[in-house]
């Protein structure tokens, strides 16, 4: 089987899908943390993604970590609210990762994407079942290594992925948040679905249909 050639071209194809599916289900997240934060994270991350569009566009990057560098910086600084840095340090350290290349392979790209989870992690120490972002990337991540490691082509691995953020995202709907705006309503967050954990699925999703 080839091995995946991501390069620049292609991983911009993978935030425009995201950027889109973000625009597409705005009123979808903002409903959502309408019910258990403040009514903001479709706008927040809408906001976000429009603006790294503009950015890859004005400033095209020729390497991987160059773009996500620039994805990343772009976030953390347009964004307010907790999404903003959390999601530009997902993207900073899958830059890292990836380095200064014009295009990485499938396993270079989960091993950038496990490293973005770790940067969430380090940002806002949210572990399994705190009712956030981390409940859909988590299962994503591992679901993506364990795939390509029984030897899937990216396209399955992706999909294996997406399909496990979908259920980590569902899984958050009974959780009782321990992190962020949703945690001071304490057992009245149970109940619903988490915005977060809803855009980082509409993330991995993108990932499946431009890359795989
Ligand atoms: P804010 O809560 O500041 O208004 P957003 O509404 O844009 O920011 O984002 C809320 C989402 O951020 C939550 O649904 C949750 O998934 C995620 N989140 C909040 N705090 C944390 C944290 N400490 N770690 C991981 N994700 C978090
Ligand atoms: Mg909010």
């Amino acid at each position: 089987m080839p091995a995946a050639v991501l390069d620049t071209d292609a991983l911009t194809r993978w935030l425009r899908e995201f950027a889109d599916a973000v625009a597409a289900e705005k009123q979808h997240l903002t409903q959502l943390d309408s019910a258990i934060g403040d009514a903001d994270h479709g706008t927040n991350v809408d906001r976000g993604m429009t603006a790294v569009l503009a950015a890859l566009e004005e400033t095209p990057p020729t390497t991987v970590g160059e773009m996500f560098k620039l994805v990343g910086m772009t976030l953390v600084s347009k964004v307010g609210g907790a999404s903003g840095p959390l999601l530009g340090t997902f993207f900073l350290r899958f830059g890292t990762t990836a380095g200064n290349h014009a295009s990485i392979d499938a396993a270079v790209f989960a091993a950038a994407l496990r490293a973005g989870l770790g940067g969430v992690v380090a940002r806002g120490k949210a572990v399994a079942g705190d009712k956030t972002m981390y409940d859909a990337l988590a299962p994503a991540v591992d679901a993506l290594d364990d795939a390509l490691a029984r030897g899937d082509d990216l396209g399955a691995a992706l999909g294996a992925a997406a399909e496990a953020a979908n259920d980590g995202r569902d899984a958050t709907t009974p959780m009782l948040a321990r992190k962020g705006r949703a945690s001071y309503l304490g057992e009245r967050s149970i109940g619903h679905q988490d915005p977060g954990a809803t855009s980082s699925a509409l993330l991995i999703d993108a990932a499946a249909r431009a890359l795989g």
